[in-house]
């Protein structure tokens, strides 16, 4: 006789899918939502509510005492939050995610959950500047060491590592140069040290590669680029653990810097067609790379995805795909020469940001370093000649025919 394989809705018609081992197109669609919703709607309901009832006094001590699912105030959840936290989890292949209001608030709401007064800190140095400018000079006020190291020299990094390093962080790939970090190399570092991990995996996302796979305590990304992907919301993700998150999720209620349910929903809404924008996210990112490797007035490109990459090995191995940001070097070209480029593409639009469907152009120097001096942008490598594209999901026939008219 066939035994039916037991499924989760026999005991609770309403239990989310098991998502383990599917796909990451159906995760995204499925994971973390109930199989029945309120209303019989196939859309999770958006929970416009600050409170929370309770039927008598009885239900709020059994609430308290038995620890029950349920909502209590707006800061301490929502569910629709609760179901975008289920989705991304499982996209990254983590126990539990814990959503903030955007990036950076899912970073200092990490480190300030898990740092104290005397502990230090080591990243990587071309981690995203606000990141180590909230560890250069805020942690520091409170006591926690900050220190640096180049990129993916993971022999300076063992040797920054003191008694008193708690974390080491890195970012991978890096924005604008697109370093390519080893993932296990730097999980390796982190378990030897006996330190926690951070990968702010906000380029690469849960498409192309899942580091808490690889042994890192957490990752970090900014939801308000791929995950979201659609230019029209601010978000922010930390994954990992239910033990070294939970502290994290208590941390949040207390500073506040939560979603609203709305914002919760179009994250969910955005998630549903995560994959299939990664795959042409890669698709456009690989085509105007090898477009522009061949240009006679592009001196250098920047994509982990061209065996001219310095990290291409690495990341060929460890990355399924190699992301829509596309970082070049014009030929014989100042500062104006480079703005008429960018000022001379149709299809891309000129700002910051990346990840949405539409795509972005800037100039490192002009958008973010203007402000720095000749010998602190070299430090940094940001040359004069420098374009940042970040391409979205057009046709890329579209986007190449766009740079190579306004290359011409
Ligand atoms: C944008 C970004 C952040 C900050 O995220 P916000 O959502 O803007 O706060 C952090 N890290 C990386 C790599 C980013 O690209």
């Amino acid at each position: 006789m066939l035994t039916p394989t037991p499924s989760p809705h026999d005991t609770d018609p309403a239990a989310p899918l098991e998502t383990a081992g599917l796909g990451p197109s159906t995760a995204a669609v499925h994971a973390g939502e109930a199989r029945q919703k309120p209303g019989h709607s196939i859309t999770d309901p958006i929970f416009a509510s600050s409170t929370y009832t309770f039927t008598d006094t009885q239900s709020i001590v059994d609430f308290i005492e038995e620890d029950q699912p349920r909502e209590e105030y707006g800061r301490y959840g929502n569910p629709g939050e609760r179901v975008v936290e289920r989705k991304l989890a499982a996209l990254d292949a983590g126990e539990m995610a814990v959503l903030f209001a955007s990036g950076m608030g899912a970073l200092v709401g990490l480190l300030m959950a898990h740092l104290n007064a005397g502990e230090e800190i080591v990243f990587f140095d071309e981690c995203y500047h606000r990141s180590r400018e909230f560890c250069r000079k805020h942690l520091t006020r409170f006591g926690v060491g900050f220190r640096e190291v180049p990129t993916c020299d993971y022999d300076a990094m063992e040797a920054a590592i003191g008694p008193r390093t708690k974390f080491i962080v890195s970012e991978s790939p890096t924005n604008p140069h697109l370093s390519v970090v080893d993932i296990e190399r730097f999980a390796d570092i982190g378990r030897r040290k006996g330190v926690l991990t951070l990968i702010d995996a906000t380029l690469c996302t849960p498409y192309n590669l899942k580091p808490l796979e690889a042994g890192v305590d957490f990752v970090l990304h900014s939801a308000t680029k791929y995950l979201g992907g659609h230019n029209d919301l601010l978000a922010g993700v930390v994954v990992g653990s239910r033990e070294k998150l939970e502290p994290v999720r208590h941390l949040r209620g207390i500073m506040g810097g939560v979603n609203s349910p709305h914002n919760a929903y179009l994250l969910e809404r955005g998630l549903k067609t995560f994959a299939l924008r990664m795959e042409r996210h890669n698709a456009n990112g690989l085509a105007v790379a090898r477009f522009l490797e061949r240009h006679p007035r592009v001196r250098q490109v920047f994509y982990p995805g061209l065996e001219s990459h310095p990290f291409h090995t690495v990341a060929a191995r460890t990355m399924r795909g190699f992301g829509g940001l596309v970082t070049f070097l014009l030929k014989d070209a100042d500062w104006r020469a480079t703005a008429r480029v960018v000022d001379a593409v149709r299809i891309p639009r000129i700002g910051p940001s990346l990840g949405g469907v539409e795509s972005l152009i800037e100039q490192p120097m002009v958008m973010s370093y203007w402000n720095y001096s000749p010998a602190e942008r070299a430090a940094f490598r940001i040359s004069d000649d420098m374009i940042r594209l970040a391409c979205g999901i057009e046709d890329p026939a579209d986007l190449v025919a766009d740079l190579a008219q306004a290359l011409g």
